[in-house]
């Protein structure tokens, strides 16, 4: 069975990557993340991103690092379960998912509107239709 699920052009252009600090809403999660937001952040149509309102800039994992509240993050996984939708089981927000690459490499979904610093209005979104997937 083939892994899915995220499209090659989500991954590449990595070059202007600046490194942010993410972080649920009552600030038990944190983490690390370089991001390149000189690329088009991507906002899927899903059942599960187009309830949330995510946008999402996909990274490799070497890329992420997780700072606290591993202990605070709860997995919920649907469809194919390749996906760890992680959230905060304090607060409820999703600062970031966890993937895979069509190769198997590990990749992290951030949500950009977690990270400090970034006005998510000056981001150029890119719709993606995974309601089709
Ligand atoms: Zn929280």
């Amino acid at each position: 069975m083939r892994a899915i699920l995220l499209p090659r052009s989500f991954t590449k252009g990595l070059f202007m990557s600046t490194t942010y600090s993410g972080s649920c809403h009552c600030g038990a999660v944190r983490y690390s993340a370089e991001v390149d937001l000189t690329q088009p952040v991507v906002a899927c149509n899903c059942s599960m991103c187009g309830r949330a309102g995510w946008l999402l800039s996909f990274i490799p994992a070497t890329k992420f690092q997780l700072e606290a509240g591993a202990d605070s993050l709860t997995d919920y996984q649907f469809a194919r379960r390749h996906i760890h939708h992680t959230f905060c089981k304090v607060c409820g927000v999703r600062p970031f998912s966890r993937g895979a690459t069509p190769d198997g490499g590990e990749m992290i979904a951030v949500n950009v509107r977690c990270l400090a610093g970034v006005d998510p209005t000056t981001l150029e979104v890119k719709p993606f239709d995974g309601k089709s997937l």
